[in-house]
């Protein structure tokens, strides 16, 4: 069977370099006689894997030396809860952006742990736009603010930093890291899942100023104490060691291809090529402000939905898997992160001219 083109969410698909290289190094890793997995965290060989993963992202990212990295455990919405722990920081409130189903979920968790304020959202709209700053009703006493960068299941994705001044702004990029360039210095903390654009599930990578950790509240796990996890290079507990080890093939894989401004302009184009297409005909549609749409999860539905069934089993036939939108929404919904080659989206627009010109 060969390799499909693989459009789901995440778990997602992976550069097939990077697969083939764990395949050649699955029963004995540089000489070591035995497999990442197999591998104790504290061997300097995997001390070296992690070590070379981080400054990897160090690098690609431009990570200013006063942030710490760590790779945790507990996937995005694990952090939904460990973000307010850590970071309310003495106080008891915090601004949340609502956006769509990610952001809900970050505020339903946060408000376990703190007054949360949603300074704005786009629900009235049904999640098609990204509410601009000047909509924000931000409260002076927060903590924080949270945003989602890129709403996976709504196709909505901030083209734009938000400007906060001194109140640090926390970003669940999930499902938009490092698929281009920006500015870290400009976030208190950056955390995503492992398995949208970086490798398998398994992992949260976070990213948080230093200033800004070391004052959990007291019923925070410790693994979860990002100053405890820091004071161990994210090893208080057991990282999840393979999941590491291919997020720092992937980071290479991203370095060949000419770093994040590669990567962006890469993403760029394949997003193109199906917005371009959606914009020539009514028989399919994507109901997301132009200015806000999503370049890593395109959502699009049929105005004739009693077609779904045979367009997914039509490009099933054809070699493109995982179309089916989120349930909550029905549609279709194309994910086209980094791992995504051009010729996967192309094949996709071809299919849905052919597909238009049979039934439309
Ligand atoms: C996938 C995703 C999540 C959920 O991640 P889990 O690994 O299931 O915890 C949260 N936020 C965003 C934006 C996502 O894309």
């Amino acid at each position: 069977m060969p390799r499909v083109f693989n459009f789901s969410a995440g778990p997602a698909t992976l550069p097939e370099t990077v697969l083939r290289q764990a395949a050649d190094e699955m029963l004995d890793w540089h000489g070591s006689g035995m497999s990442v997995m197999e591998m104790s965290h504290r061997g300097k060989e995997f001390i070296a894997i992690h070590a070379e993963a981080e400054s990897l992202l160090r690098e690609l990212m431009g990570i200013p030396a006063n942030y710490k990295v760590l790779f945790l455990q507990g996937g995005a919405i694990g952090e939904n809860a460990i973000v307010p722990m850590n970071m309310l920081r003495g106080r008891a409130s915090a601004d949340y952006v609502d956006t769509g189903e990610w952001s809900k979920n970050s505020i339903k968790e946060a408000k376990r742990y703190a007054r949360v304020n949603v300074a704005a959202s786009s629900e009235k709209d049904g999640y098609t736009r990204i509410p601009p700053q000047q909509e924000w009703k931000l409260d002076p006493g927060a903590a924080y603010v949270h945003i989602c960068s890129n709403e996976t299941i709504g196709g909505v994705e901030y083209h734009w930093t938000p400007e906060l001044g001194e109140v640090p702004l926390v970003a669940d990029m999930s499902s938009n890291f490092i698929s281009r360039p920006i500015d870290v210095s400009r976030y208190g903390l950056i955390y995503a899942g492992t398995q949208k654009n970086v490798g398998p599930a398994g992992a949260t990578i976070v990213i948080v100023r230093d200033d800004l950790i070391g004052q959990a509240l007291p019923v925070t796990p410790s693994a979860f104490d990002y100053k405890t996890q820091a004071d161990n290079d994210s090893m208080f507990n057991t990282p999840p060691t393979y999941t590491i080890y291919i997020a720092g093939l992937v980071f290479r894989w991203i370095r060949q291809q000419g770093g994040l401004p590669a990567i962006e302009a890469s993403n760029r184009r394949k997003a193109a090529l199906l917005y371009d297409h959606l914009a020539t005909t009514s028989f399919f549609y994507n109901p997301v402000a132009a200015a806000d749409r999503s370049l890593m999860n395109v959502p699009f539905k049929l105005r004739d939905e009693s077609l779904d069934e045979a367009f997914l089993k039509g490009a099933q036939e054809r070699g493109m898997v995982q179309l089916k939108g989120h349930r909550s929404v029905g549609g279709m919904r194309a994910s086209i992160y980094n791992a995504m080659p051009i010729e996967g989206v192309a094949a996709l627009v071809a299919y849905m001219k052919d597909f238009e010109a049979r039934h439309g």
